[in-house]
């Protein structure tokens, strides 16, 4: 079980400046998030939409805030633990023990929740069957894209996601593009390097139409789908992958015996700690009188939810406010010394 000073739940926006404040202090931190990526709800819903009030930055989009937060934290050399949702906490003398699933496990006097609006998860196929196949031979994500290579690919969505590993994976593989729309969401440049590989008989395009059921015993065989018009269509699928968009579902924090209001979690706005000693909630996840889900609000709970991470985690130590300006061992953890 790896150990640390303080385990963060959620790498959007508030969890990785949680890092930062941690690491100022000389804490350590472990960050797990349920998405393939850092940045949360700016790099999931809006990446390219601009922001106009992070204090003294006029403008930048989620994805360039997510990407100047990467960097502001890189000195502290925080583990991440991606892909991975957490299903568990429990409590072991002072500290709290955390179970992902990924079946990793930690360690640490402090939990930060910073999971907003709870973890990211893909909108599943709602037919028969498809649960069955799950990870065997239906994926909602590519984690390694070497398993799809020379294989029938039945792939199915409008947006980014669906249009960009059509065009990748039709490099090894026979995909099919399916989507219930004639109009795709996804960026027309992509989309028109697709038509160019259809024209081409090396990739198929099916629209306006929608999968109607899954063949085969253990593994998938062929699929069915049916056009607007009626017509059904069987296509020989050794491999479906599907990209309907994310949901975000709150999953297993409601399960941790935590004050709740809703879906967000009570805290204290003095440290921000919940009904558990050393569990604290920051970001959207978090409740108090006059919160305000922006981001602005999230960067100062942490700031103070980190002070009191360091008085669990360095009980023998004295806690020193320090400015950045002037404080010779946060400029030597920066690496500016
Ligand atoms: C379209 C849009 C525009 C916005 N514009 C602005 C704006 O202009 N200014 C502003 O200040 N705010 C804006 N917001 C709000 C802002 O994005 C949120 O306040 C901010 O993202 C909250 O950050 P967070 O880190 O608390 O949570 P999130 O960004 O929601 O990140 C939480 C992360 O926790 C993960 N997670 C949850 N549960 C688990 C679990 N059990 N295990 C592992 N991981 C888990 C999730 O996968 C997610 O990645 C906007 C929001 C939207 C949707």
């Amino acid at each position: 079980m790896k150990k640390t000073d303080t385990i963060i739940i959620g790498a959007g926006p508030v969890g990785l400046f949680a890092v930062h404040q941690l690491g100022i202090k000389g804490l350590k931190s472990i960050v797990i998030d349920n998405l393939d990526k850092a940045g949360g709800q700016c790099i999931e819903l809006y990446p390219d939409k601009p922001i106009y009030d992070i204090p003294a930055v006029p403008e930048c989009t989620g994805e360039e805030l997510t990407k100047k937060l990467l960097e502001q934290i890189k000195p502290f050399k925080a583990e991440f633990y991606l892909n991975e949702r957490v299903e568990e906490i429990n409590q072991v003398n002072e500290d709290w023990t955390v179970k992902t699933s990924k079946k990793n496990e930690f360690v640490a006097p402090n939990i930060i929740i910073a999971g907003g609006v709870g973890s990211f998860e893909p909108r599943k196929l709602s037919i028969k069957d498809a649960e069955r196949f799950e990870d065997q031979s239906l994926f909602y994500a590519v984690r390694d894209k070497e398993k799809f290579k020379n294989k029938n690919l039945s792939i199915f969505g409008g947006g980014d996601s669906a249009l960009d590993w059509a065009l990748e994976l039709s490099k090894n593989s026979k995909v099919t593009l399916i989507h219930r729309r004639n109009e795709f969401r996804g960026a027309p440049h992509t989309l028109s390097q697709l038509k160019k590989l259809e024209n081409e008989g090396k990739v198929s395009i099916k629209t306006p139409c929608q999968i109607i059921s899954i063949e085969g015993e253990k593994y998938i065989t062929s699929i069915s789908i049916k056009y607007d018009d009626g017509k059904i269509e069987k296509i020989q699928t050794d491999i479906i992958l599907s990209f309907f968009g994310l949901i975000m579902k709150l999953g297993p924090i409601a399960e941790w015996g935590l004050n709740m209001d809703k879906k967000t979690i009570e805290v204290n706005s003095k440290d921000f700690q919940t009904n558990k000693n050393g569990i604290y909630a920051v970001g959207d996840i978090c409740n108090y009188p006059g919160k305000l889900k922006l981001i602005l609000s999230g960067f100062h709970e942490v700031a103070l939810a980190s002070v009191e991470c360091f008085k669990r985690a360095r009980p023998n130590e004295k806690y020193r406010f320090e400015f950045t300006t002037s404080s010779k061992a946060i400029q030597e953890r920066l690496g500016k010394k």
